[in-house]
């Protein structure tokens, strides 16, 4: 049984809306324990398809199936990452984190103990009362990292978290997501990446899904089958990055 199972979906925005079709007839799967990235062109749907699978914006057509059931609304085991972080200017670290438990219906006091354990998961233990204005882009993404892991998900839906931290932050937290998707005491063991810097999809992933341009297609489904830590001055790794390249030059 796939965890995730999209069947045609396609997306149209209304005509008062600029009329626009954004993602045309996009199938696939996701098994439980995949980490899987989605690329492609700037404005192709990645950011919609990733709300589509998330239930916060429903499909023109087709059907999206989590465990075999039909997603009608938001789906309470998954949680969605942003690459502005997201996080809300005039409350503090620990209340930033307690917005996804908050929205689910958990106590307060089970709020600020389950809060506490994911900001020192993400390395941010003392940084409790800090606003976001205080810390850097790499604890920013830390916090929203924090807030997604402590609602416990099954699958993390991550919409290029990483593209606005310098390269370096990017290098940590990328071994950091690694680490949390492989650990067994993680609620998460499926991830749905989306982003447009191909060499980070070919380092993490296990499958890489091509869109093209909008209106966004599946172009290819390609499987990365190298050993992690990856090299990414390898000939393979190269071998892999240059066909999609290629995949979303050609027909993106
Ligand atoms: P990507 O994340 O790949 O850059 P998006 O999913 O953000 O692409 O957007 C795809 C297209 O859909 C864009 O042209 C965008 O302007 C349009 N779009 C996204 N959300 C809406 C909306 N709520 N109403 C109208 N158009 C939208
Ligand atoms: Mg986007």
């Amino acid at each position: 049984m796939a965890l995730l199972d999209l069947r045609h979906v396609s997306k149209s925005y209304p005509r008062s809306k600029g009329g626009l079709r954004v993602l045309e007839d996009i199938s696939f799967a996701v098994e439980e324990g995949e980490f899987v990235a989605i690329v492609g062109p700037s404005g192709c749907g990645k950011s919609t398809l990733l709300r589509i699978v998330d239930g916060l914006v429903p499909p023109t057509s087709g059907d999206v199936l989590y465990r075999e059931t039909p997603v009608h609304s938001i789906n309470l085991e998954c949680a969605l990452i942003f690459q502005s972080f997201a996080l809300l200017p005039w409350l503090t670290v620990e209340a930033n984190v307690e917005l996804g438990l908050e929205a689910r219906g958990v106590k307060p006091a089970d709020r600020k103990r389950t809060a506490g354990k994911y900001i020192d998961k993400v390395g941010l233990d003392g940084f409790e009362e800090a606003y976001p204005r205080e810390l850097s882009g790499g604890m920013k993404q830390r916090v929203g990292l924090a807030r997604a892991l402590a609602v416990e998900p099954r699958l993390l839906l991550m919409d290029e978290p990483f593209s606005s931290l310098d390269a370096l932050t990017a290098i940590t937290m990328r071994e950091e997501l690694l680490d949390i998707w492989r650990s067994p005491d993680s609620s998460v063991h499926t991830i749905l990446l989306v982003t447009h810097n191909i060499e980070e999809a070919v380092e993490l992933a296990d499958r890489i899904l091509v869109l093209s341009a909008g209106p966004g297609r599946l172009l290819a489904d390609c499987k990365v089958e190298l050993p992690r830590p990856r090299d990414r001055r390898s000939e393979q790794f190269n071998a892999i990055a240059e066909r999609v390249f290629s995949l979303i030059e050609e027909r993106g």
